[in-house]
């Protein structure tokens, strides 16, 4: 291979980011891709379908529009050959192709790309191409925002040749994935920096909020911490970004590699009582996926087939785990109580036990099935889906409590978590997940196969009581009244008619023929409306039959209702009396300290 040839190999692909106009909302994209080699007859560029971290094909290119080429300032001859992917013709002697593009960006998710007047949000896999067998060449970017007192905030690292402008920099990746796993905000921005083992953070917020920031300040340092000390306590970055993008509503969070972009209700910090508390875990949720799929994942998930479905059956590993431990590492900081973490994992077991599709879809196959089933939620979902956030969780904490009375206290869920993490800094690659049971095994000195089968493979009902009891605690109905009258389904108002979304499966409703979709007009001849279908309930009891009808497709109907019981709805964890010397070792060191102490005891 000549000298010459290996300097054209590694020419980088350079991207220019341009927004001439946020209120049209749309961005402008310039490629300039080096020909690697004469002879070299065409390009194909891509943009992805979906974004690591959410599965489920968003077909990004839909959004993209006056797709160009040109080489030496001529067009060429472009042709689109799949939904998301341009043929670009080379001629001989062509040593660059020049790609341009504009992409509409006016959708408000994690997922997509936001741009207007009072901000830019960019997110790579919605907004950068990548040239078919080119995603390891290194990239650079140029990326102005398109006012001078906006500021320019991601963690792309500024190239040698950046002026340091606030408004525009010149970046550069490692690669496409590090590129696009990278997301850009920009605006009028205030922004928050501190420290965390001495690298530095920083919180961007954009849009009206109540933000404590000063607390966030206080705070997130600790979970932080909390974190890292799992997987030796360095941080595996140099710096850290906290993308809050705040609306009237939304909820949602994705991670990458050094940020993470976060959307939350900007009243709610004040308005709802757990507001704060839910976006600190929703930031130590994201925040811990620096390890735990960042770098700790499955063979699959990276480097990434971005026009193709990557399947797993370790998102019970990737979500599971993550959604446990954002409550654990803010336990482990003293930012919750003891008795606070036990209530918000009976709430998930309460949410559990609410959904009928736990008893037919394993967690293992609601980790394959995400691109069709949790993702693209519809009237059945709730009695054919679990969710492996939600099993996960569970499952997760289930493992970390086996593991515990296994082993006397010895070792847990964090030893299976550092386990990964050692092998992934062997060589940087994607784990087997074939081997996941193997290595709790090897962590928990003994066969888990009956717990894996159960948990994670089968449709058992989990039994939270008997992984409790080693630490002196039990699950139990919360706020619970017996003998209250059910119908078994989930409706919404439309104006004041009350439409039927699910029927829950072996439900009153279901053995009276309601379908999703009914409008629920009366029950005993009595009007339902938004405001009086509970107080209809309030009045009969389980066992009561009463004609119900509906309007279907425009049809009257009368059906026959049997009330059945309202099931308990939520759970609460509490203490066992008169624990033993045993389930209170155990139980200190599971949450990090006892029941009925002060924050700050342990
Ligand atoms: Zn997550």
């Amino acid at each position: 291979m000549s000298h010459e040839v290996l300097l054209t190999m590694s020419a980088p692909i350079s991207y220019t980011i341009q927004i001439p106009n946020p209120k049209n909302h749309l961005v402008e994209v310039t490629m300039t891709v080096p020909v690697e080699a004469q002879g070299e007859s065409a390009l194909e560029v891509s943009l992805p379908s979906w974004s690591p971290g959410s599965y489920l094909m968003r077909e990004y290119a839909k959004r993209v529009q006056q797709f160009e080429a040109r080489a030496q300032g001529a067009p060429l001859a472009t042709r689109k050959i799949t939904k998301g992917t341009w043929w670009v013709p080379i001629a001989d002697g062509v040593s660059e192709v020049e790609v341009r593009y504009r992409v509409y960006a006016h959708e408000l998710s994690v997922r997509h790309c936001h741009v207007d007047a009072s901000h830019a949000f960019l997110h790579g896999p919605a907004l950068l191409m990548y040239v078919e067998g080119r995603k390891e060449a290194p990239c650079v970017l140029t990326a102005e925002a398109p006012r001078d007192d906006w500021t320019l905030f991601t963690t792309l690292p500024r190239a040698p040749e950046d002026e340091g402008q606030p408004h525009r920099g010149f970046f550069r990746a490692d690669d496409y994935d590090h590129l696009v796993d990278c997301p850009i905000e920009m605006g009028p921005h205030t922004s928050y920096t501190f420290e965390a083992l001495g690298v530095p953070h920083t919180i961007v917020c954009w849009g009206a909020n109540r933000a404590p920031i000063e607390r966030m300040l206080e705070e997130f340092p600790k979970f932080i911490e909390a974190s890292a000390e799992m997987f030796g306590g360095a941080l595996p970055y140099s710096e850290y970004l906290f993308i809050a993008l705040h609306a009237d509503k939304g909820y949602g969070g994705l991670e990458h590699r050094d940020s993470t972009a976060l959307l939350y209700p900007g009243d709610a910090y004040i308005t709802e009582d757990d507001g704060y508390e839910n976006f600190l875990t929703l930031s130590s949720h994201e925040h811990f996926h620096v390890w735990n799929i960042k770098r700790i994942r499955p063979a699959a998930l990276g480097p990434f087939p971005y026009t193709q479905e990557a399947y797993t059956r370790a998102l019970w590993v990737v979500e599971g785990c993550t959604s446990y431990y954002q409550n654990v590492v803010v336990r482990r900081a003293d930012l919750i109580t003891p008795e606070r973490f036990l209530e918000l994992l009976g709430k998930r077991y309460g949410k559990l036990m609410q959904i009928p599709g736990r008893l037919v879809h394993p967690l293992e196959e609601s980790s394959f099935d995400a691109w069709i089933k949790l993702y693209r939620p519809d009237e059945s979902t709730v009695n054919t889906t679990v969710s492996y956030y939600l099993k996960g969780e569970l499952a997760a904490a289930l493992l970390d409590l086996t593991i515990r009375d296994r082993t006397d206290g010895a070792r847990s869920l964090d030893h299976l978590m550092q386990l990964l993490w050692a092998r992934y800094r062997e060589d940087g690659a994607g784990y087997d997940e074939s081997q996941l049971q193997a290595w709790a095994e090897q962590i928990a000195g003994g066969s888990l196969q009956e717990f894996f089968d159960r948990t994670m493979r089968g449709t058992d009902e989990l039994d939270l009581n008997a992984a409790l009891q080693p630490f002196g605690l039990q699950v139990e109905p919360h706020d619970h009244t017996p003998g209250q009258a059910w119908l078994g389904l989930k409706h919404s108002a439309s104006g004041d008619r009350v439409m039927v979304d699910h029927v829950l499966t072996d439900s009153p409703a279901e053995r009276a023929g309601v379908n999703p979709g009914d409008e629920l007009v009366a029950l005993g001849h009595q009007r339902v409306a938004r405001d009086t279908l509970s107080n209809l309930l309030k009045v009969r009891a389980p066992g009561d039959s009463d004609p119900l009808h509906v309007f279907r497709r425009g049809q009257l109907l009368e059906l026959e209702l049997t009330l059945g019981e309202q099931p308990v709805q939520e759970y609460a964890i509490t203490p066992l009396d008169n624990p033993t010397e045993r389930q209170l070792t155990l139980r200190r060191g599971w949450l990090n300290g006892d029941l009925g102490e002060a924050p700050g005891d342990s």
